[in-house]
């Protein structure tokens, strides 16, 4: 396939993920947290004037903005965000993605080789490539991600702008137009200047798989449970030392195992631990705590208060301490009180010939933070599977259905 006859949006996203726009977790009281997404940032925000938005801006926090006037007759509707995000994730390599397109013929997917060795995904650990016989499908090299994540959401959303700007009069409200930096390292849009974007409602593009429709998610907080030791030479340690390993591993077995993200899906919530370190005179234990329901989110941090008290109750004295830190919240809570977001999500699907999947999202996105704060933001599809690893993929048809939805979308909103 030469480069002119590729649609738009695929043209763009194999441009936009060769751009490195990975986030950092150590930088995250700086946002952006690595300049590198200012590149995208600045691209797009070129791209979007030459396609005709106003107030295109490039904050200086990497927020890339922009409006789209109504088309005629739709000048009276709420004006419609839609919003997606510039970074890619840090927990696979993401700088050099070198995408392919795979015409996938059943069997397994192999995308790349790396050290003589195939990188593939069999059907069985994926089933819905059985889906996807015939398809072409957008691969990585095998050594990075693809960054679909959230590059196929910027790619469709841009995609939508150009097509807008070609066919004026396609229905559709008012448009805010947002890229931010940072959601992988759960910054959710907080920089974001709500009264001048001016939407009164917005949908995220950041999604999974085509279909997917997303309008609950966790909520979410990290919890820190530091255990402080007494260490003596171990060969006079009897009934004196109190080795902070050993307080870590008795919390930690009094932690119900069935609560690991490993063991649970849907609607279970979990208690996840992401790291320790310890030596005898002190550990730290890091986790996260997630649950959709607010109630069993409660219990969850209340259980490892408990096991905390236990041991220090066993202890006679107050050696483990746990402290909180809020995430996110579910916004089931806030857009519950607009299903009419749900309801035009679907016949958009619909209208564009996918079945839309309403599932809990296990996770977050820009849109809980945003719609607690007053811009009630469900999440859409993007068509991507496997993302942040090295198998990551995107059908070309996800990619290009994807902008009909958003087009029938904001048709809807006129
Ligand atoms: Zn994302």
């Amino acid at each position: 396939m030469s480069y002119q006859q590729q649609s738009d949006v695929l043209e763009r996203f194999l441009r936009y993920v060769q751009i490195n726009t990975q986030s950092s977790d150590a930088n995250c009281d700086q946002v952006p947290s690595s300049a590198c997404q200012f590149d995208l940032a600045n691209l797009l925000a070129d791209e979007l004037r030459e396609l005709g938005a106003l107030d295109v801006a490039v904050s200086e926090h990497a927020y890339v903005t922009a409006h789209i006037p109504a088309s005629a007759g739709a000048e009276d509707r709420p004006a419609l965000g839609l919003i997606a995000h510039l970074d890619t994730t840090e927990v696979a390599p993401g700088a050099g993605v070198k995408p392919h397109i795979v015409s996938y013929a059943g069997g397994d997917l192999v995308c790349g080789t790396v050290d003589g060795k195939p990188v593939a995904l069999t059907p069985e650990k994926v089933p819905a490539l059985r889906e996807l016989v015939g398809e072409d499908l957008v691969c990585t090299d095998g050594t990075t991600l693809l960054g679909g994540d959230d590059k196929a959401g910027v790619a469709e959303i841009m995609a939508l702008v150009a097509r807008i700007a070609a066919n004026p009069e396609l229905p559709h409200p008012a448009l805010g137009i947002c890229f931010c930096p940072d959601e992988e390292i759960g910054h959710g849009a907080e920089l974001l200047d709500i009264p001048s974007f001016g939407c009164t409602y917005a949908y995220t593009v950041d999604g999974g798989p085509i279909g997917e429709l997303e309008w609950e998610c966790f909520n979410a907080c990290e919890i820190t449970v530091d255990f402080e030791g007494f260490s003596i030479h171990p060969g006079d340690a009897k009934d004196r030392m109190v080795n902070a390993s050993n307080l870590f591993a008795e919390y930690h077995s009094l932690l119900p195992a069935c609560e690991r993200p490993e063991h649970t899906e849907g609607y279970e919530g979990f208690i996840h631990i992401e790291g320790v370190s310890s030596t005898v005179t002190h550990a730290t234990a890091r986790y996260i705590v997630r649950d959709h329901d607010a109630k069993r989110f409660q219990e969850k941090i209340d259980l490892m208060q408990r096991a905390a008290d236990f041991v220090n109750a066993r202890l006679g004295e107050q050696r483990v301490t746990v402290s909180m830190k809020q995430q996110y919240r579910n916004m089931a809570e806030v857009v519950a009180e607009y299903p009419q977001l749900i309801d035009v999500a679907k016949e958009a699907f619909e209208a564009a010939g996918v079945t839309p999947q309403v599932l809990p999202i296990r996770g977050g996105t820009d849109g809980a933070q945003l719609s607690f704060r007053g811009l009630p933001c469900p999440n859409l599809s993007t068509g991507v599977y496997c993302c942040h690893g090295v198998n990551e993929f995107i059908p070309v048809s996800s990619l290009e259905t994807m902008v009909d939805v958003l087009e029938k979308l904001v048709a809807r909103f006129a």
